[in-house]
């Protein structure tokens, strides 16, 4: 298990957060009326608005943590930001195919999206969780054994339990375990109050969201012991915008603001 979830994951390791002062910087929002274009004013981010406190639905409004920070770097570069919100799994197809300037979504910085994309400083540091019931008794990845378990489609939470599952050496192979990909980790999360799965793998922070919202019914626990970290992706060799992400990402790290945005972000 250890070994293939180690191979999705990433390089950096230690990463700390420190407080500071607050600075809300509130986002504008606008349709995008055209694909991302550096010779326009706009600076179009692609998100998947399911993962609060990072992005979230406030009545139409995208807000979060991750727009909250592009806001900061849209500012910084005088242009205006535009926030679209698409599935998490055509995120980077949209930045590849020049729909995306960047790609905010609490993304998990891993060698095989490196490929693709170029991924800023990390910024947040997570971990998977287990989502259940709270009469199910699941408190470990062994207790997943002849489950069914929910994930949204191209996380690292469905690379880590796929693995886990189907893979020969995995610790849930021929357990019964069976895996349920989702568009949104909302929907997955619905299933498992209807009692349709029996847990749901997602990031630690979107996870703590979910149950609070749910706290007569739902717990959290950790998956595995693999740190992810954070990154902002744009498009491979756009330096120029990437030197920017990164500017303003160390600044707000340096004045504790990202800890800040997640403590506002959060219930
Ligand atoms: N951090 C996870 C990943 O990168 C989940 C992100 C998300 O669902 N928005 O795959």
């Amino acid at each position: 298990m250890k070994k293939a979830i180690s191979i999705i994951l990433m390089m950096t390791m230690v990463f700390v957060l420190s407080t500071g002062c607050s600075s809300d910087s509130g986002s504008e929002q606008q349709q995008a009326e055209t694909p991302a274009d550096g010779e326009n004013n706009k600076l179009v981010m692609y998100t998947n608005a399911e993962f609060a406190p990072f992005e979230y639905f406030e009545g139409e409004k995208v807000v979060g943590v991750d727009p909250d920070i592009v806001q900061e770097i849209a500012d910084e570069m005088g242009k205006e930001l535009v926030i679209e919100h698409t599935d998490f799994d055509s995120l980077i197809p949209s930045l590849v195919a020049g729909k995306a300037d960047l790609v905010a979504a609490g993304m998990t910085i891993n060698p095989e999206r490196a490929e693709e994309v170029d991924f800023s400083i990390p910024y947040v540091e997570s971990i998977q969780n287990i989502i259940s019931k709270n009469d199910a008794e699941i408190k470990s990845m062994e207790d997943l054994e002849g489950k069914k378990i929910g994930v949204q489609l191209g996380t690292t939470g469905d690379l880590a339990i796929s693995d886990a599952v189907n893979l020969e050496d995995g610790d849930l192979y021929n357990t019964g375990a069976e895996v349920k990909t989702y568009a949104n980790a909302l929907e997955a999360a619905q299933d498992l109050l209807n009692g349709r799965i029996d847990a749901v793998i997602i990031d630690e922070m979107p996870a703590e969201e979910i149950v609070k919202n749910n706290s007569e019914e739902l717990v959290t626990c950790i998956f595995g012991e693999i740190s992810e970290q954070y990154g902002i992706a744009v498009e491979k060799g756009n330096t120029e915008l990437l030197e920017a992400v990164n500017n303003t990402l160390q600044k707000l790290l340096d004045e504790g603001k990202i800890e800040e945005l997640i403590a506002k972000h959060s219930n």
